[in-house]
C-alpha cells in the first residue's frame, strides 16, 4: 500500500495538491499554485508537473498514483474533456496527457464528483450521517454542478455525466445556457444568474452577499423577489433529484449554498414538488467548504 494518497485540483486560476495519510487521513501538505489557462493547455500541464515535483520535494514522498478533480467531464468514449468552462481544456484527451507527464496512474473526475467523495469520506457526512448510502453533493456557486455517490462510489454514468443536474431544463427565462440548451438550472440558480436577474428587476448591480443582506433587512422588495425565485426554483430543481434518487443526504457547498435561508425557505419548496407526503432527507452544508474538491480528488 502506498504511504500516502495524493490529490489535485484543478481550478479556473488555481492548482492546489494534497498528500493525505491514507490511515489516519491526515492532511500531510498542502500547496497551491497559479493554473496559468492563459497561456494555453500545455502550460497547465506543466503547471501540474510543477506543483507534484515541489510537493514531492518538500515531502520527501512520490506519489504512486494520483487522483485529479477537473471542471466539466471525460467523455467515457472519446476520453476527451467537455463541457469546461475553462474553455482550453474541452477537447483534450487530459487524463491521458497527464498520466503520460507523471509517468503514474491517473484517475480524473468532475470537481463536483470530488466534492461529494470528501464530505462523504472526510467531512459532514461521515461525521452525521456515517449510515447514509446515496449522497448528493451540490456546488451552487458561479456555475451549478452535482456528484452522486452510492455505497460509497462515484456514480460517473454511462455517458460520464452522473450527477449533472445544473443542465436539466428549469425555465426558459433564464436564457441561453454556455452549454448550447435554453433554461439550465444553472442560469436560474446559480450566483451570477441570481445577480443579473436582481438587475433586471432593479436597474441598478448588486453582489449576491448584499442583495442577501437587503432581503434579510427587508429593505429592498427586488432583493426579496430574487431570493423568493432562488427558493422556489431551488425547491423545482432539486425535487427532480429527490424524485429520482431519493437522497439520505445532501449537501450543499459553494456561494448561493452558503444562505441559511436555503435549508429553511429552499427546503419548505422543494416539499411542494416531491412526490411523497414528508421529507426526511438531510440537507446540510458541507465541513470542508470550498476546499473539499481537493481532498476528494485524492480518493478518486
Ligand atoms: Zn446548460
Amino acid at each position: 500500500m502506498s504511504d500516502s494518497l495524493w490529490g489535485i485540483d484543478l481550478g479556473g486560476t488555481k492548482i492546489e495538491c494534497v498528500v493525505i495519510d491514507p490511515i489516519t487521513l491526515e492532511i500531510k501538505e498542502r500547496q497551491r499554485i497559479p493554473t496559468m489557462g492563459d497561456l494555453g493547455y500545455d502550460a497547465v500541464l506543466q503547471q501540474i508537473k510543477k506543483i507534484v515535483d515541489q510537493v514531492s520535494v518538500s515531502t520527501g514522498l512520490k506519489p504512486d498514483k494520483i487522483g485529479i478533480g477537473t471542471p466539466g467531464s471525460t467523455n467515457p468514449y472519446t476520453h476527451k474533456l467537455r463541457n469546461c468552462n475553462s474553455v482550453y481544456l474541452n477537447g483534450q484527451t487530459f487524463q491521458k496527457d497527464v498520466q503520460a507527464l507523471l509517468g503514474i496512474p491517473v484517475t480524473t473526475s468532475n470537481d463536483a464528483n470530488c466534492f461529494a467523495i470528501s464530505e462523504y469520506k472526510l467531512g459532514i457526512v461521515h461525521d452525521q450521517y456515517p449510515d447514509a448510502k446515496v449522497v448528493f453533493g451540490v456546488i451552487m456557486g458561479t456555475g451549478v454542478g452535482g456528484g452522486l455517490i452510492v455505497n460509497g462510489e462515484i456514480i460517473e454514468g454511462k455517458n460520464g455525466i452522473g450527477g449533472e443536474w445544473g443542465h436539466n431544463h428549469l425555465d426558459d427565462s433564464g436564457g441561453l445556457c454556455y452549454c448550447g440548451k435554453l433554461g439550465c438550472v444553472e442560469k436560474i440558480i446559480a450566483g451570477p444568474s441570481l445577480e443579473s436577474y436582481y438587475e433586471k428587476l432593479s436597474g441598478s448591480p448588486k453582489k449576491l452577499k448584499d442583495i442577501v443582506e437587503s432581503y434579510r433587512a427587508k429593505t429592498d422588495e427586488h432583493a426579496h423577489k430574487t431570493m423568493q425565485r432562488l427558493f422556489y426554483n431551488f425547491g423545482r430543481a432539486i425535487s427532480c433529484i429527490i424524485n429520482v434518487i431519493d437522497p439520505d443526504v445532501i449537501v450543499i457547498g459553494g456561494g448561493v449554498g452558503n444562505i441559511d435561508e436555503l435549508y429553511t425557505e429552499g427546503v419548505k419548496a422543494a416539499e411542494q414538488f416531491v412526490f411523497s407526503d414528508y421529507i426526511e432527507t438531510a440537507f446540510v452544508k458541507p465541513k470542508h467548504g470550498d476546499s473539499s474538491g481537493v481532498l476528494g480528488a485524492a480518493f478518486l
